[in-house]
């Protein structure tokens, strides 16, 4: 067997093993990693895999045969995967809710990101400069990647945040880390963070002396766990019902969402894949029109997804030939705030459901598919849990919703940030200094 290959979305780079695509994050012609090709399942393959580590293994051992980190998957997986991941019944018999909201920070990326930093910690040689990730954030995906690095204590972190930009508990959950995982607050907004990503990175001045990588949401790292969970819910889908599940999945970046494209694309029993977004057009545009226009980005009540040029759109190009859009078994539909907010009141006078904004446009889309096609079943994805973004759902709910205890923990820790300037010079200074 040789070792599967990763190439750039762009092709100007030479295709590269799995552990340099990880270490890379993006591909050095600016495109992004995707497998040089895709194995094949059939259900039938997964008979004798029940639980979501185990048939992580098995989906996920043709990226990794061959590589450095081959004989680490299962302990990979193991750390992925170690909180549940259900897929609920709910009072409508149509619908059922993969809830990805167990984990440490309760949102879906907890699982992406500690498969991420299982990668990076098994790939280590001995004699290595330890690494350094770096990470700007919005507020969820820092406090993932934080969460996920916590087991391992000699890879620095070092997370960037737009002060006044993150709600309470988003700031918390960045803050409350041990001193090997470092908070900075810089006075600016998300794009100056990712700016000083991208210039620290360039800084021979930084470089030189710390051993960089970044661990935003294009990291194939993140990608292919994703995967695992689309896997796990369709078949168990199908060994209830002998059918094809479809689902709905909130979107932004489009991360999650490519992760359900490429396990069907796989073979695994998947049907239609609905995506619901925010307010921000680019996706239900293409869909309906065909025309592919990025723009500004709106910020919504579903902040996670104020996304307006989704970032893994090259790979989704990649995967589908623009010419037959019809045949993709793909939508995307728009819910703006209002519809949010309804959708949140609705679901739990109807249903007692409480949902985070993200997944409330999930909720609204099914509402109006359920005209459009109302005999299927879908599989709802609950991308965050409603605490998290109490100040949004609580009033529509008209009570306050508990926390789940593993986040409660967390809200009890203290906090610590650096404060700093939007500039290089001041995150080379506060990068430099403190580091070990
Ligand atoms: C990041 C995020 C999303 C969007 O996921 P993408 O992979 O960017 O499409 C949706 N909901 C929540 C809660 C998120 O944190």
């Amino acid at each position: 067997m040789t070792a599967m290959r990763f190439l750039s979305t762009r092709r100007k780079t030479q295709a590269v093993g799995l552990v340099r695509a990880i270490h890379d994050g993006l591909a050095p012609d600016g495109g992004l990693y995707i497998p040089e090709s895709f194995p094949r399942f059939t259900p039938a393959c997964f008979d004798r895999h029940e639980s979501m580590a185990d048939i992580g293994v098995h989906l996920l051992t043709p990226f990794f045969e061959g590589s450095e980190l081959e004989s680490a998957l299962p302990k990979i997986c193991n750390h992925a995967f170690a909180f549940p991941i259900p897929l609920r019944a709910c009072p409508d018999p149509q619908v059922k809710i993969l809830e990805l909201f167990h984990g440490p920070t309760a949102a879906f990326k907890d699982v992406g990101a500690r498969f991420l930093a299982s990668c990076l910690e098994y790939a280590k040689q001995p004699g290595d400069t330890p690494l350094t990730v770096l990470v700007a954030t919005s507020g969820d995906t820092g406090g993932a990647v934080a969460g996920a690095f916590v087991d391992y204590p000699s890879t620095q972190v070092a997370i960037l945040y737009p002060a006044g930009m993150v709600s309470a508990r988003q700031e918390h959950q960045l803050c409350c880390w041990p001193p090997h995982i470092r908070s900075f607050k810089v006075g600016g907004n998300f794009d100056d963070c990712q700016r000083m990503v991208k210039e620290a990175f360039a800084d021979p001045s930084i470089t030189q002396k710390l051993r960089l990588t970044s661990a935003n949401s294009i990291s194939i790292a993140r990608l292919l766990p994703q995967m695992v969970y689309y896997a796990a819910s369709s078949l168990q889908y199908w060994r209830e019902t002998g059918g094809t599940a479809n689902y709905i999945i909130p979107a932004g970046n489009l991360g999650n969402s490519l992760a359900c494209i490429w396990a069907r694309h796989m073979g695994l029993p998947i049907g239609h894949i609905a995506l619901a977004t925010n307010a921000n057009p680019v996706l239900s545009t293409y869909f309906q029109t065909g025309v592919w226009q990025p723009g500004q980005t709106t910020a919504t009540l579903a902040s996670a997804m104020d996304v307006g040029n989704p970032s893994n759109a090259e790979r989704l190009f990649d995967l589908l030939p623009a010419a037959n859009r019809s045949d993709f078994r793909l939508s995307a539909s728009r819910v703006k705030d209002s519809q949010i907010r309804d959708s949140i009141a609705d679901a739990w006078q109807r249903l007692q459901l409480e949902l985070c904004p993200h997944t409330a446009t999930a909720w609204q889309v099914r509402r109006w598919m359920d005209q459009d096609q109302p005999d299927r079943d879908w599989i709802l994805v609950a991308t965050a849990h409603p605490a998290k973004f109490e100040q949004i759902v609580e009033p529509l709910l008209g009570h306050s919703v508990a926390i789940p205890p593993a986040f409660s923990s967390l809200l009890q820790r203290p906090v610590a940030w650096l404060e700093i300037k939007p500039t290089l010079e001041s995150f080379r200074k506060a990068l430099l200094e403190e580091s070990v």
